[in-house]
Order: structure tokens, then C-alpha cells, then sequence
């Protein structure tokens, strides 16, 4: 349905996009994921048309899009800051683009109610927008851009500026009409949980590229790099080889290889930050009943099945180790860590 094509966007010295191209199926959410100041939004406002490329296209449904101006595309755009109009009310923001194009009254009418009921405002019609929290202007922006029923639905970091809670619960409420719509959207996100929770497939952007499409499952299992694994929370990556913290086992020892710095609890887990002899880190994620203390020696054992060879074994901005002692008499985990890349069967 979506196609971006080797998309370039420069601001004087900086590649605001160096070259991006990545792919929305009609009825796929795809998530955009990365760092403030990766590209995310640069790659939004060029598909909406509000930023033109250096060096690119953008295809809609097989039809290159250049010529076409924003209001044309048949895309619905959701910001942070949901920029309604203030001085009308809920009616007359979700009935603007309908009003756009000429609808008639009735079918206006019906097609409001419609999708606000979807977002979870039925009633809500003559209410001003200034009287409405927060959670319910993102959902009447979300209603605006849903009711001229748009090819492509874009949204920008729509629950960045919600707190905790309600986010929780727009995240859920999103995912519902997602599915019930059947709704083809790019979702920039800086936020983990929120790119994995709506997406099919989440898109991980560094530093202007794309630097991994997956599923959450293929994402997780494989990271394509060291930067990319870090970034998704896998704190255990050196050398070209990623630790899964619940395969990092540990058993109380007095003569074992590393000593338990903080133990955080995790719902039911509880992370151990683990320092071997010879100083490097390593996290763990334990049961929680009897778990070592910080201070107790521990012996460490990992499992092999939860070991993952990164396919890029060092990443552009390379990895810089802490300087590593001579010291002998390590645990076990000396051999998986500190041999360079050795093939994970061995471990
Ligand atoms: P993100 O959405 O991931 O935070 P952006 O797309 O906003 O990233 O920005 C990518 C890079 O481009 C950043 O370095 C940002 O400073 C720069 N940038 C974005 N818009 C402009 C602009 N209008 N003028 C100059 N630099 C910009």
C-alpha cells in the first residue's frame, strides 16, 4: 500500500534521512522506533508531503506521490500535540474534512457519530474542546483523522505527552480500533512498549536509516546489532553475542566468579546486576523467592539457548569496554564473553 524508496533528507550538514526504505501492507500497522533525533518524524512529514525529499520517493498504492500536495494524499495525520482548532467544537473538528470534500450534511452527521463512537466519545459532539482532558483531545484528533476514512493513517508520537495511566489505556484503546478498521497506519514511537504492543511489524530507525524491520519476535530473537540490542533492553552484548538475562543462572558460592551489585525487583523477576572479578557487568533476571542479595558471591552458569549471535557483530558507533583485569579464576561466563565471537554452540 505504502512505499518509501530510498528517501534522502538533508538540513544543511545534517542526513536528517540517509536513505530510507521501508514498506506499509494495506491492514498493517507498522511502528517506527527510535532515539529523539533519528529521523522519525522527518520520515512522516515527507509521506504526509509537508517535507520534500532530496532524494526518494513515496509511493501510494503503486502511484508516486511527488505532484500531489498534503490535503490530496489520502492521508490522515494524529500529532503529540493533537493541534485542533479551539474555537470550534468536537462536531466541527471531526467533521472538518468531511466538510473538505463537500459531504453532505446528513452523511457528515452519521459519519461523526460514527467514529466517535469508535474512539469512545459517543455525545461528545457539542462539547468544547477546551473542556476535554487531555486523553480525550488525542482521541478526537485520532476521530478527526479517521473520518474521511483515509488510505494511510500516520501518527506522531500521538500518547507522548499523556501520563502513565492514560496512555496504558489509549494504547489499548488504539489497538481495538486498529483491529476493527482494519486500519493501514506508520506509528512513530520512541517508546518500546507502545511499538510493540501496535505493531505488526515495528520498523528500528538510528541515526537517519532503518536499521531493522521485524516482528517483535524476529526483533527480539535476532537484534541486528549491538546498538539495536542495547536499545531494546538487552543489556548483556559484547562481541557480537547477546546474554538473555533469564539465561544467566546463579547459584550462592563463595568461590564463585562474581559478586551481586543490585537486585531490582521486576513484577515477578527480580534483575540481579551481576560484576564479575574481572569487572565487566552482566545482568540477571531470577525468580524472585531466594534470590542472592547484593554483596552474596555467586557462581554463574548461562544457558546456551539463551544465547543470540547478533548478525552485525559490531556496530558503527562501536562499543567501548571497560578496561578488563588479568586477574584469573572467573565463572563460566569468562569462555562466552571474553573469546571474541565464538559460534553459540560451543557455548
Ligand atoms: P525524531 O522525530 O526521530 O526525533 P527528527 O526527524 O525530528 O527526529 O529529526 C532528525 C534530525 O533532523 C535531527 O537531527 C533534527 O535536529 C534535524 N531536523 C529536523 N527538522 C529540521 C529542520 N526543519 N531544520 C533543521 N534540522 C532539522
Amino acid at each position: 500500500m505504502l512505499r518509501v524508496e530510498d528517501v534522502v533528507v538533508r538540513f544543511g550538514e545534517t542526513e536528517a534521512l540517509a536513505g530510507v526504505t521501508l514498506e506499509v501492507a494495506a491492514g498493517e500497522v507498522v511502528t517506527v522506533l527510535g532515539p529523539s533525533g533519528s529521523g522519525k518524524s522527518t520520515l512522516l512529514r515527507v509521506i504526509a508531503g509537508l517535507q520534500r525529499p532530496d532524494a526518494g520517493c513515496v509511493l501510494l498504492g503503486g502511484v508516486d506521490l511527488a505532484g500531489t500536495p498534503p490535503h490530496r494524499r489520502g492521508i490522515g495525520l494524529v500529532f503529540q500535540d493533537h493541534a485542533l482548532f479551539h474555537h470550534r467544537d468536537v462536531f466541527g473538528n471531526v467533521a472538518f474534512g468531511l466538510r473538505m470534500r463537500g459531504e453532505s450534511r446528513e452523511s457528515v452527521e452519521a459519519r461523526v457519530r460514527e467514529v466517535l463512537e469508535l474512539v469512545g466519545l459517543a455525545g461528545f459532539e457539542r462539547r468544547a474542546v477546551a473542556t476535554l482532558s487531555g486523553g480525550e483531545q488525542q482521541r478526537v484528533a485520532l476521530a478527526r483523522a479517521l473520518a474521511p476514512e483515509p488510505r494511510v493513517l500516520l501518527l506522531d508520537e500521538p500518547l507522548g505527552s499523556l501520563d502513565r495511566r492514560l496512555r496504558d489505556r489509549l494504547l489499548g484503546d488504539l489497538e481495538q480500533v486498529f483491529a476493527s478498521l482494519d486500519v493501514t497506519a506508520l506509528y512513530v514511537t520512541h517508546d518500546q512498549s507502545e511499538a510493540f504492543a501496535l505493531g505488526d511489524r515495528v520498523a528500528v530507525m538510528r541515526a537517519g536509516r532503518v536499521v531493522q524491520v521485524g516482528s517483535a519476535d524476529e526483533l527480539w530473537a535476532g537484534p541486528a546489532d549491538e546498538d539495536t540490542a542495547r536499545f531494546l533492553g538487552l543489556s548483556n552484548v559484547r562481541d557480537g553475542v547477546v546474554i538473555r538475562p533469564e539465561a544467566v543462572r546463579v547459584a550462592l558460592a563463595e568461590d564463585g566468579g562474581a559478586v551481586v551489585t543490585q537486585a531490582v525487583r521486576q513484577g515477578p523477576l527480580v534483575r540481579l546486576t551481576l560484576e564479575r572479578d574481572d569487572g565487566e557487568p552482566l545482568v540477571a533476571a531470577v525468580a524472585a523467592p531466594d534470590h542472592p542479595q547484593p554483596g552474596d558471591r555467586v557462581r554463574v552458569d548461562i544457558d546456551p539457548a539463551g544465547v543470540v549471535a547478533l548478525e552485525t557483530p559490531v556496530s558503527d558507533t562501536g562499543f567501548e569496554r571497560p578496561p578488563r583485569s588479568t586477574s584469573k579464576g572467573h565463572g563460566e561466563i569468562e569462555d562466552s564473553l571474553d573469546t571474541g565471537s565464538p559460534p553459540v554452540d560451543e557455548l
